[in-house]
């Protein structure tokens, strides 16, 4: 289906931001780097996109707990909520427009839980909470495709989570108990505190109106979060909410969903501590095609190093490059990449394409490099096209990489390195050995990182 925004030029798109009571996992950032590459792509075609994502600062996974350690609801939110964004910072993740917190808009919650009393869709229960009955929704299991017959209107459900063969009436406000400690609000129902799905369609509207464009989250929102999110926000206004859904598959661990609860996660500060970087960790999360699962190994982390430094060599050497005129190929080169680069990214976000254009590009340039047939002019046309192309992909440091700080290393040393790898990899360590002396007789040392990287100092 092609994308067109309620407002020519303009789109609005709201992400189910996370859940602050832990430090986000990777595989949080799967969902979240491929939010990011969606609004960036968004804006390389021109689009003025206005992002919200929400903190849930306030559900039942933050009050259980913040009451385990024995800390302030708002305090034990705080911190993670610090976390998150310095992470997002480490992962080059654009700030989003909003950042609107679940304890902030309660007002707003309860006007929207009113709406939906009023147009018979609410009610309250024995046990005081609210519920949304979905029966009075036609509409309700759409989005997850789940059939009226396996839905069991009027049974209640006041969990946040629950599984797809538990669908039932859901809480919009749950009465004050004593799990829930100090943490309560005051409503036209008694003493309580929002469900986390009424959090996201009060938040949403309140910055993006009643219809918006896009709505994105991780797979496993789909059900029941985004689909209670429709039948609230669209029972409230009787209009079409979202246009456009778009739902990221699972990181994958061993075969199974990288989640807290499994225990198989890791959290950014985990590979920090082992020194991989920000955008090493960014490049193998936005690699596999959204909809599909992405199984995760230290060993992408390692090819991912490798494929990096390959386009910092190639950057330093474009800088350097000293052709004294450029070959035909050139414009043809640029031309291609350009348009293939955005044909991918049109279809349906085919970052695998888009990524697979910049090593074509990289093998073009370096064979007009080899050739001595790029000027100093024709190789700036290629690292300005492969600045455009990071606007979307956030990954490729073009005027960072270079030698390190008061380091000039020259083009024939760096030439050196990258044969040694070359022996390396073909396990001719004698060949490797031999390189390395060369490299030392000219004045330079070369120490091996993982993922067959390396530093070169000058000695
Ligand atoms: P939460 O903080 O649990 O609400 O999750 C925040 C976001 O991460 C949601 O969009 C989830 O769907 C997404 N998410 C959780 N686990 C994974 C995973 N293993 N792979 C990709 N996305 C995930
Ligand atoms: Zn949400």
């Amino acid at each position: 289906m092609a994308f067109r925004s309620i407002e020519p030029g303009k789109v609005g798109m709201y992400t189910c931001g996370p859940t602050v009571y832990n430090y986000a996992h990777i595989g949080n950032f799967r969902a979240y780097a491929f939010e990011d590459i969606l609004r960036r792509t968004l804006e390389y075609f021109g689009y003025e996109v206005k992002q919200v994502m929400n903190l849930t600062d306030v559900d039942d996974k933050t009050i259980r707990d913040s009451r385990k350690a024995g800390i302030p609801l708002r305090e034990f939110t705080q911190k993670y909520k610090d976390a998150f964004f310095a992470d997002i910072k480490f992962l080059n993740i654009e700030p989003a427009a909003v950042y609107p917190a679940a304890t902030d808009h309660i007002a707003e919650m309860i006007a929207l839980i009113q709406k939906l009393f009023d147009r018979g869709l609410a009610y309250q229960a024995e046990d005081k909470s609210v519920y949304f009955a979905i029966d009075k929704f036609p509409d309700y299991g759409k989005l997850a495709r789940i059939d009226r017959d396996n839905q069991r209107p009027g049974v209640r459900i006041n969990a946040d989570e629950y599984a797809k063969d538990s669908v039932a009436d859901f809480a919009l406000w749950k009465a004050w108990d004593e799990n829930d400690g100090d943490v309560a609000w005051d409503s036209p129902w008694g003493k309580g505190r929002p469900g986390w799905h009424i959090e996201c369609s009060a938040m949403s509207s309140k910055y993006l109106g009643e219809s918006f464009d896009v709505h994105t989250g991780g797979i496993d929102n789909m059900f029941p979060h985004h689909e209670d999110e429709i039948a609230q926000s669209e029972g409230a206004s009787g209009r079409k909410w979202v246009n456009f859904w778009l739902h990221c598959e699972h990181l994958m661990v061993d075969g199974a969903k990288m989640s807290k609860s499994l225990g198989n996660f890791y959290t950014l500060r985990d590979l920090q501590a082992k020194n991989w970087t920000g955008r090493e960790i960014r490049f193998v999360l936005i690699g596999a095609h959204y909809r599909k699962k992405l199984n995760f190994t230290l060993d992408s982390l390692a090819q991912a190093r490798e494929t990096l430094r390959r386009f910092d060599a190639l950057f330093v050497r474009l800088k350097k490059a000293q052709g004294a005129s450029d070959g035909e190929e050139i414009a043809e080169l640029l031309a291609s990449a350009e348009i293939r680069f955005r044909d991918a990214l049109a279809d349906d976000l085919n970052i695998a394409g888009a990524l697979a254009v910049l090593h074509d590009l990289m093998r073009g340039a370096n064979k007009l490099c080899d050739e001595g047939k790029l000027s100093g002019a024709g190789a700036e046309k290629i690292l300005a096209l492969f600045r455009k192309f990071d606007r979307v992909c956030g990954c490729f440091d073009v005027d960072a990489a270079q030698a390190g700080p008061g380091e000039e290393i020259p083009a024939e040393i760096t030439q050196l390195a990258e044969e040694r790898v070359a022996a390396r990899k073909a396990k001719n360590f004698a060949e490797s050995d031999r390189l390395r002396d060369e490299i030392a007789k000219r004045g330079f040392a070369i120490k091996d990182l993982p993922g067959n990287t390396y530093e070169i100092k000058k000695i």
